[in-house]
């Protein structure tokens, strides 16, 4: 591996001398991997479709080139020579997480990873193994065949960088958050070297993969997870007028605080829109998603089954059809200029409540100035967090349940001027902030702003800022590429 880094090196410690660093990377890359692996035609369609994001203002970025690896040993080229031109770069798997530059780059070289699509499942172990390209969705359709599928997104166009951001799921009651089931991973490193990561290899680095976030110690290349059986589901989104918020709010609580079946999964959103209000409560909704693992949830919804509603879509339903609730193009329906924010809150007390209240409010006093918000109570059962802790924990080492991490979501319309835009975002921030969030629990990195620093709240913090600097002691991935920060 030295002698390839060094070689790699002698080829491209000219290029130094080049005016735009992403460029060189690029023809470099070119010259390593052969062109069908490189794209830099900025008008042509797969150029088009490699730089658009759920976060659409990083549409806008105009990378050198994309790079398309066929293998671990092409992101490791690829890395290699970013790193002799000195270039920025950015590691791209679904496209979703709205904070820009941590998928995103502009000038430099974009490493998408949807060519990276293989799976496999091995009936004796039940182990299942993909690789980081395309969304959940692909996953989901391909080990239904066995009947099995993976801990993963509850939204099938989500891509897979949500694992390594611990990964909330339907499942999750039951199994744990999506990286606990990970039971080997194949890293290529910042200096290039293609590794393995398990309980017994690299341990520190499977630690810190497992919800220590993507792009940052380097890019995942295959997954190896534990399979989870997957028959049928009673599953449906339940849609409810507003007036039934306190109810819901209250169904929620007692749903995190009492129910005790794993195998039931809930995630319950507040909508609401920018059409006018006219106290006729168009404008707002509660979608409540309810899934469980079998065809009879027995009276495990019952506190919302027991609302009036105005939508009803619960019946029996495979596992790629769950993820496909209410629609199998929602992710890409909620393409927009998006931002997330995150909260976490204890079960025993009402600040829960409390967020929902300040949410509200702002949000009718900031009418015009939103063209989606939303605000998602996704809650942490103790069955969560026993089944991370029979796996070995993760990298949040997840305090004992009940608690719940709030998802809040703010879509601006097109056509904001950057001084609205920037008053708007900081006026949610403070909103936000103004709801105090719990002690001693993490923040979601998935959900979560950049300026949130969600890592810091994880009481692993100091160990994971010691394995950062071991396997990125140049801080390569920091300074060149976006995502979580370490200092
Ligand atoms: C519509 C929607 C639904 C969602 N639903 C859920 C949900 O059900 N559960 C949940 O937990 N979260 C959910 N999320 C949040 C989601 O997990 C994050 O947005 C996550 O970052 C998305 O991963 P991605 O691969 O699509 O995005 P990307 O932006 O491509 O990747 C996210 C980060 O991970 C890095 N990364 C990606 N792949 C790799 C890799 N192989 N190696 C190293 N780094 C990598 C990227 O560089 C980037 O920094 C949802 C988000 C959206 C927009």
């Amino acid at each position: 591996m030295l002698y390839f880094a060094l070689s790699l090196g002698v080829l491209l410690g000219p290029l130094g001398c080049y005016a735009s660093a992403g460029p060189s990377a690029c023809s470099n890359i070119t010259s390593l991997l052969g062109s069908p692996k490189v794209n830099s035609h900025k008008l042509s369609l797969k150029y088009h479709k490699s730089t658009e994001y759920w976060s659409t203002p990083q549409d806008a970025y105009k990378p050198s080139c994309i790079v398309y690896p066929e293998s671990a040993h092409d992101v490791s080229v690829a890395l290699q020579a970013i790193r002799a031109a000195d270039s920025r770069f950015a590691v791209k798997g679904g496209g979703h997480n709205p904070n820009t530059f941590f998928s995103s780059v502009d000038q430099g070289v974009l490493i998408d990873l949807s060519s990276l699509s293989e799976k496999s499942y091995d009936p004796d172990t039940m182990l299942a193994t993909y690789q980081p390209g395309g969304v959940f969705g692909d996953i989901y359709d391909y080990f239904i065949k066995y009947n099995r599928t993976v801990v993963g997104a509850r939204l099938s166009g989500v891509g897979t960088g949500l694992a390594l951001g611990g990964g909330m799921s339907y499942l999750s009651p039951q199994y744990g958050m999506a990286c606990d089931s990970f039971r080997e991973l194949e890293i290529v490193l910042p200096d290039g070297q293609i590794v393995t990561a398990s309980n017994t290899t690299n341990p520190d680095l499977f630690f810190a993969s497992r919800g220590g976030g993507g792009n940052a110690y380097g890019v995942v290349t295959k997954y190896t997870v534990q399979s989870r059986p997957a028959g049928q589901f009673f599953a449906g989104i339940r849609i409810h007028a507003f007036p039934h918020k306190d109810t819901i709010i209250e169904a929620i609580g007692n749903f995190i605080r009492y129910n005790t079946d794993p195998k039931a999964s809930i995630i319950g959103t507040y909508e609401k829109l920018p059409t006018p209000d006219l106290n006729l409560n168009i404008d707002e909704a509660i979608i409540m998603f309810l899934v469980y693992d079998g065809p009879d949830p027995g009276d495990a919804f019952a506190n919302f089954t027991s609302v009036p509603h105005l939508i009803d879509t619960t019946g029996i339903k495979t596992y790629p059809e769950v993820a496909d609730m209410p629609v199998s193009f929602a992710t890409e329906a909620s393409r927009g200029n998006n931002m997330f924010r995150v909260g976490v809150h204890r079960a025993d007390n009402e600040e829960y409540k409390h967020a929902l209240e300040v949410w509200r409010k702002w949000a009718e006093s900031n009418k015009g100035k939103y063209s989606l918000l939303s605000l998602d109570f996704q809650p942490v059962p103790k069955s969560l967090t026993d089944a991370s802790k029979a796996q070995g924990g993760n990298a949040m080492q997840m305090p004992d349940g009940p608690w719940f991490w709030l998802n809040y979501l703010l879509t601006t319309p097109p056509g904001m001027s950057k001084s609205d835009y920037n008053a708007i975002q900081a006026s949610f921030r403070d909103m936000v902030s103004s709801t105090s969030n719990a002690e001693g629990l993490p923040l979601f990195i998935n959900d979560a702003n950049r300026d949130q620093h969600p890592l810091s709240t994880f009481s692993t913090y100091e160990k994971l800022q010691e394995i950062k600097k071991r396997y990125d002691p140049d801080n390569f991935f920091a300074n060149k590429t976006g995502g979580w920060s370490f200092d």
